[in-house]
């Protein structure tokens, strides 16, 4: 079943990619797998996988002991991340993908080690969904080019929620922009619903749960 559902992903990555002639190389598939337990993460290892993203610090931080080593696996943290579990947060992640003020950068760093990092931006004002504001970006960027231990992967966002490709991309399009204004090349956007916008607009990491592992139960 995942096999399946995973060769019809990357069947529409890579004619997403060709459309907008792009290498699939250039397009890291994130395997979302909150919600599911460990054993999915190993069945998706096996099949090649090696990007995951998880939502909750609490949630994944259960599973990461029934994992085993995975070597070349990388855990992205895509959901919103208190400064509270930061010190959690940076022992079980790789990657950070939802910094979204200059005050978590800085309550990450006092943790003391290296870590991938990606700006969380909101570019709608009208929904309270966390992430950045657009004029905030810049002194966050700012704030990460100096620091020794934090590397500035690119940024990252998550549109309102429509499920017509159509209403997310013009977020996607800002959020290039934004990027190539700023100097940051690495885009993270685009869900299983709208992936080929995403990549037509030039998204680097797509994060990939339902079009994977089928529907999520409900909280
Ligand atoms: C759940 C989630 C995804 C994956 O969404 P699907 O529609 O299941 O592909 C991607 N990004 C974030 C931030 C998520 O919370």
């Amino acid at each position: 079943m995942l096999e399946q559902r995973l060769d019809e992903v990357e069947r529409r990555i890579r004619e997403a990619a060709s459309r907008a002639g792009r290498r699939r190389e250039d397009i890291t598939l994130i395997a979302v797998t909150k919600k599911f337990p460990a054993a999915v993460i190993l069945d998706a290892y096996a099949l090649g996988l090696r990007s995951f993203g998880e939502n909750y610090v609490q949630e994944f931080e259960q599973k990461a002991p029934q994992l085993g080593p995975l070597p070349g696996a990388v855990f992205h943290l895509i959901g919103h991340l208190q400064s509270n579990k930061a010190r959690k947060a940076v022992e079980i992640f790789h990657s950070i993908q939802t910094i979204d003020s200059v005050k978590l950068a800085a309550r990450l760093e006092q943790m003391g080690r290296p870590l991938d990092v990606m700006i969380e931006v909101k570019l709608s004002e009208e929904d309270a969904k966390s992430g950045a504001a657009t004029a905030d970006v810049p002194a966050i960027i700012e704030h990460l080019r100096a620091s020794p231990l934090l590397r500035l992967q690119g940024l990252m966002t998550m549109p309102p929620w429509s499920d017509d490709p159509e209403q997310t991309r013009p977020y996607f399009r800002r959020l290039k922009q934004l990027a190539d204004s700023l100097g940051v090349t690495q885009l993270s956007m685009g869900m299983s619903h709208d992936l080929e916008a995403a990549i037509e607009e030039g998204a680097t990491h797509i994060r990939i749960g339902t079009a994977l592992f089928g529907p999520r139960r409900k909280e």
